[in-house]
């Protein structure tokens, strides 16, 4: 999104050359650059205790996707993880970690990739989703969209089986 008025006091920005950031939207009024702004978003890989992947799927996207969400002012992607999980799935999602970010293309969103595991227990789709279910990883890849860049690229970060054993066993408690 790139302002054409400064959000905090209505006035029409003005171009302005700032350092290496090159051109600016600038209010003259509050001496402030307001920079081009995008949303931030979770994408959420959790194994079970078997190792395989909670999977869902969505009316208006087609294949299989991931639990995920927009990141709230004030949360962590790591809260926003557990967060998700929850209200998507009912489940709890512990050691979580960030395993790289995404820029996803299709939507204009930062993804931040997070990878960690849940216990036993069956997935219970929230009204906006159509199903939750684990499934192996080298199952589920072939079924995602290649639109879904963020899911895929989440996937590949995750072959390591090493990765996978780690996270499961629960060594590092990054979530509580
Ligand atoms: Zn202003």
């Amino acid at each position: 999104m790139t302002f054409s008025y400064c959000p905090r006091c209505g006035a029409r920005l003005v171009s302005r050359t700032l350092g290496q950031e090159g051109e600016v939207p600038f209010c003259s009024g509050c001496q402030k650059p307001w920079f081009r702004m995008f949303p931030s978003a979770v994408c959420v890989l959790a194994l079970n205790p078997s190792g395989e992947g909670l999977f869902v799927t969505q009316r208006r996207i087609p294949g299989l996707c991931l639990v995920s969400g927009f990141i709230a002012p004030g949360e962590t992607a790591e809260e926003t993880a557990v967060r998700e999980v929850r209200e998507e799935t009912g489940l709890t999602f512990l050691n979580g970690r960030l395993l790289a970010t995404h820029w996803y293309r299709r939507d204009g969103v930062l993804m931040h990739l997070i990878l960690g595991r849940v216990d036993e227990g069956r997935p219970v789709p929230s009204e906006e989703l159509t199903e939750a279910f684990f499934l192996p990883l080298k199952e589920a890849a072939p079924r995602v969209d290649p639109s879904s860049t963020g899911v895929l690229a989440l996937l590949e970060l995750t072959e390591k089986q090493a990765l996978q054993d780690e996270i499961i066993s629960g060594k590092i408690e990054m979530n509580k």
